[in-house]
């Protein structure tokens, strides 16, 4: 073969979108003579760093589209600060076979406790395993369907949150839902039903859930759904945010006693 200008080089793995092997090929090529490695041991390296820049990308691009409110993930969570909640099940729930089966996923517990990072760690994991998740604020979702609603754009709007494979409603009955809400939210569960996955959070136990949607019936239609493939992870104790105040002395008459 005739010899291949650096340029040219450079031109034709652009072409080919292989940016991370242009980008680095020079300290790549350095890195395999230093591990003497063979051609084809060479060209696996190669491609290998492609791939792990592609999946970087990804996820990256991934959890932007999510709209994660904040950034946290499972490895930030201190199980042993919560021990209601089992941290084999967690890490169970990390591999996303539940996602992988459109399942539904209840995080209930009072405020503070971390149903919110969990959730978003939980959404991490499913994106880093390579599905599509979109997290909104129950308050959020509803009033985005109900103004679609009003403008005639409902089908869309369903469809909007109907697609990706995990949905993570947030807080769900901090605020009691519109009587119309409550349906509009049914017609979202029905429509997710055994397709894609939903993680609610809520501060509130599902036998009070009638009290949020203010209409027992449409209440019974959407757990009816949403408990058939379901499970459900109950967190109890205190506050995470009220226990660091506390030890730090913020909170009078109520020091927890040094660790
Ligand atoms: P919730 O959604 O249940 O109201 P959050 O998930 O918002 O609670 O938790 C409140 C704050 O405390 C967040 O900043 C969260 O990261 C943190 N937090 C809660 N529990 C834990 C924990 N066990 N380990 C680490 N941080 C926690
Ligand atoms: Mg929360």
């Amino acid at each position: 073969m005739r010899p291949v200008e650096p340029a040219t080089l450079t031109g034709w793995l652009t072409r080919l979108h292989l940016t991370a092997i242009r980008d680095q090929l020079d300290s790549l090529l350095d890195e395999a003579a230093r591990q003497d490695l063979s051609l084809r041991e060479t060209l696996a390296f190669l491609c290998e760093r492609e791939i792990a820049r592609r999946d970087e990308r990804r996820i990256e691009m991934a959890g932007k589209i999510a709209h994660f409110p904040c950034a946290r993930d499972l490895s930030g969570f201190d199980f042993a600060a919560q021990p209601s909640i089992d941290a084999r099940q967690i890490r169970e729930l990390a591999a996303c076979r539940w996602v992988a089966h459109g399942e539904a996923l209840l995080l209930l517990g009072p405020p503070g406790v971390g149903k919110t990072h969990l959730a978003i760690g939980l959404g991490r994991a499913a994106i880093g395993a390579g599905y599509s998740v979109l997290f909104v604020s129950a308050p959020a979702l509803v009033a985005g369907l109900a103004k679609a609603h009003a403008e005639g754009r409902l089908d869309e709007r369903l469809g909007f949150y109907a697609k990706p494979k995990l949905l993570i409603v947030d807080e769900l009955g901090y605020l009691p839902f519109e009587p119309d809400a409550a349906h509009l939210f049914f017609q979202l569960v029905s429509r997710r039903y055994e397709r894609g996955s939903l993680l609610l959070t809520s501060n509130r136990s599902v036998g009070e859930w009638d009290k949020v949607f203010g209409d027992p019936v449409v209440t019974t239609a959407i757990l009816d759904r949403l408990l058939h493939h379901s499970q459900v992870v109950t967190i109890r104790g205190d506050s995470y945010r009220l226990r660091e105040k506390r030890r730090a002395g913020l909170l009078g008459g109520q020091a927890a006693p040094a660790a």
